[in-house]
C-alpha cells in the first residue's frame, strides 16, 4: 500500500493501451489495470469480442481484434508498461495520492487499495442489454452478446441477433458461418449500420431482416432457448411472431462503465463520463477519462486510441508541473 504509482491506467482497451505506451515511453512507469480475467472475452475490451477490423488504418488486409489488442499490449510493455488483472471498484478522490481499490474479478472481495498521483480512466463500455426477465435467466443458455465468443456453438442452426447498428450487422454476417439462417430483430424500418456492412447483409441470402420488430420473450426450457416471442411495433402493430430460433445474440449497442465512479466525477445523463472537450481532464484534479467511457458519438477504436494518446500527454503534463515523475 505504501508505494505510490506515478499513473495508474484503468482499463486495456485501445485508450487504455495507447495511454500505456505514451506514459511508458514518457518513462512514467505505468501501471495498467487490465479487467477481470474471469469474464468470457477476457481483459483487452470490445475488440477482443470482434472478429474482422477493416477499419484500423495500417492493417490493409484487415486484422482479427483480439490480434490487433495483443499487438497493442505488446508495444505497451516493451516499453516497460506493467500490467495487473482486476477491477477498480472504487477511486478515493478526496486527497491525493488517489486510492484505487482493487477486485481479482468483479465480484470477489477489495484484495488491494493501490496509491497514484494520476490515474487515466479508460474503462469503456459493456453491452446494453434488453431488460427482459427471460433474457437475464437464458443469458449463456442460448442468449449472448458476443457472436465471436459463441457463435460456433450454433451450427446448422437458426438464430436471431437482435439491433440495426454496425455490431448487430457484423455478427449477423459473421454468424452466417455456422447457422443454417441468421434473423435480424431490428424495432424500425432502416439499418443504422454503415453502408458497406448493410449491403453485406443484404446480398448474403441467409440472412433476414425483420423490421419493424422488438423482442417480446426469449421462450425455452431452463438451460436452452427454443424460440422468441416477436411483437410489431407501431407500424405492424397488433403482429405477434413466433420465431424458432435456438441461439439470439443482443447487440443493441453499449453502456459506459462509470458506475463505480464516485459523484465528484461529472457524468452525461447517459452515465458517460465528462472531460473538457476537445481535451481529457475530468471533474476531479489529476484524472483523466479516454475512449468509449467518456465518447458515445464516435466510439471506434481509433478515436478511442487517439484519445488514450491525449489523455496520457495531458496526465504527463499535469504530473510534470506537480513535480512528478523524471
Ligand atoms: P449502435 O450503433 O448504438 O446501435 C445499436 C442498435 O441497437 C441500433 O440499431 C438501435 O436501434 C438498437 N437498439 C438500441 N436499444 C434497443 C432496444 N432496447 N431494443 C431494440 N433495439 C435497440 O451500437 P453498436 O452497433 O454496438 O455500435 C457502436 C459503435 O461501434 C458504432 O459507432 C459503430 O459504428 C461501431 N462499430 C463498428 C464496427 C466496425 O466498424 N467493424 C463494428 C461494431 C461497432 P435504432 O437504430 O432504432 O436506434
Amino acid at each position: 500500500m505504501d508505494e505510490v504509482e506515478n499513473v495508474i491506467i484503468v482499463g486495456s482497451g485501445p485508450a487504455g493501451l495507447t495511454s500505456s505506451i505514451y506514459c511508458a515511453r514518457g518513462n512514467l512507469r505505468p501501471l495498467c489495470i487490465e479487467g477481470d480475467p474471469s469474464k468470457v472475452d477476457g481483459p483487452g475490451g470490445q475488440l477482443m469480442m470482434t472478429t474482422d477490423v477493416e477499419n484500423y488504418p495500417g492493417f490493409p488486409e484487415g486484422v482479427q481484434g483480439p490480434d490487433l489488442m495483443q499487438r497493442f499490449r505488446a508495444q505497451a510493455e516493451r516499453f516497460g508498461t506493467r500490467f495487473k488483472v482486476g477491477m477498480i471498484s472504487a477511486i478515493e478522490t478526496d486527497s491525493r495520492p488517489f486510492k484505487l481499490h482493487l477486485r481479482e474479478t468483479a465480484d470477489a472481495p477489495v484484495s488491494e487499495i493501490l496509491q497514484a498521483h494520476a490515474v487515466i480512466l479508460a474503462t469503456g463500455a459493456s453491452a446494453r442489454l434488453l431488460g427482459l426477465e427471460s433474457e437475464s435467466r437464458l443469458m449463456g443458455h442460448g442468449v449472448t452478446t458476443c457472436a465471436t465468443c459463441d457463435g460456433a456453438f450454433f451450427r446448422d442452426v437458426p438464430v436471431a441477433v437482435i439491433g440495426g447498428g454496425d455490431s448487430a450487422v457484423e455478427e449477423a454476417n459473421f454468424l452466417t458461418r455456422f447457422a443454417s439462417k441468421v434473423y435480424v430483430i431490428h424495432r424500425r424500418d432502416k439499418l443504422r449500420a454503415s453502408a458497406i456492412m448493410v449491403d453485406r447483409a443484404l446480398a448474403n441470402p441467409k440472412i433476414e431482416i425483420k423490421w419493424n420488430r422488438t423482442v417480446r420473450e426469449f421462450v425455452g426450457g431452463e438451460r436452452f432457448l427454443s424460440h422468441m416471442m416477436l411483437d410489431g411495433t407501431h407500424e405492424d402493430e397488433g403482429v405477434s411472431e413466433k420465431l424458432d430460433v435456438t441461439g439470439a445474440f443482443v447487440a443493441i449497442g453499449h453502456i459506459p462503465n462509470t458506475r463505480f465512479l464516485g459523484e465528484r466525477f461529472e457524468q452525461a445523463a447517459d452515465g458517460y463520463l465528462k472531460v473538457e472537450a476537445g481535451g481529457s481532464r475530468t471533474t476531479v484534479e489529476g484524472i483523466f477519462g479516454a475512449g468509449d467511457v467518456h465518447d458515445s458519438h464516435y466510439r471506434q477504436a481509433i478515436t478511442a486510441a487517439g484519445a488514450g494518446c491525449k489523455a496520457a500527454l495531458d496526465c504527463s503534463r499535469w504530473l510534470e508541473a506537480q513535480g512528478i515523475g523524471d
